[in-house]
This record gives structure tokens, sequence and C-alpha cells, in this order.
């Protein structure tokens, strides 16, 4: 059910998470599975499943995403270089049906990705 996804019940605080921001559009906390030794998960409060269900109702609130993500790399200390990943349904490897952006850095990427 997609009003029950774990990402919705982090951001009603139902269970806890790592938070590293949060503003009323938006919130990121470390993922429970770190794949590079900073790995941070930004999701929107507003449930959007996948990446392809984003509307131009959506404009704005992505916009925000974007200029949070690059806050979050500075306040991070990813000044370096990070990588912002979206998994988009089963064949891009999405296993959270609630859009997020993937912040990680901390060591070198390789590609293409696996
Ligand atoms: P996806 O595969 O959907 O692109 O990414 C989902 C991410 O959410 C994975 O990297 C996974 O480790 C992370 N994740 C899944 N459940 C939880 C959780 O309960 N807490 C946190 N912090 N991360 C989670």
């Amino acid at each position: 059910m997609l009003a029950d996804n774990i990402f919705l019940k982090i951001v009603q605080k139902q269970i806890p998470a790592r938070i590293v921001y949060e503003d009323e559009h938006c919130m990121a906390f470390h993922d429970v599975n770190p794949q590079a030794p900073i790995h941070v998960l930004l999701i929107p409060r507003k449930v959007i499943p996948t990446h392809a269900d984003v509307t131009e109702a959506d404009r704005d609130l992505m916009g925000h995403l974007h200029v949070v993500a690059v806050r979050l790399a500075e306040t991070l200390g990813l000044g370096d270089g990070y990588r912002l990943v979206v998994n988009c349904k089963d064949r891009g490897g999405q296993t959270v049906p609630h859009l997020h952006f993937h912040l990680m850095g901390g060591r070198d990427m390789g590609w293409p990705p696996g």
C-alpha cells in the first residue's frame, strides 16, 4: 500500500532514522545500509511513489529538493564531488515506493553503475 511505505513512517516519526535535515517540504536521513562513506536519502514529505509520477505540480518541490541536495553535500563535506541517484521502479532498482534521492560521497564512484 503506497501510503504505508517505510519512508512515510520515517517522515511521520513513527520509526527512527538518523535525520540530517528537515523542513516543511522534505527530510534527509542516513541510509540504513550505506553504499558509500556518506549515503543520505533525501525525500519529499509528499508521497510521490516513483520519479515517473512527478508532474508539473511538483516543479517547485523538485527544484527545492535539488537546492537542498546541494546544501547537504556542502554540509556533509562532499565538496570534492558526490553522486545523486534516483532509482525508478523495478528495473531501475527501486525498492521503497516513495521518491528519494540517494546522495552519496566520500569515495571515488565508478561508471557505469551496476
Ligand atoms: P531504493 O532501492 O528504493 O532506491 O533505495 C532504498 C534505500 O532505502 C536503500 O538504500 C535502503 O538501504 C534504504 N532503506 C530501506 N529501509 C530503510 C530504513 O528503514 N531506514 C533507512 N534509514 N534506510 C532504509
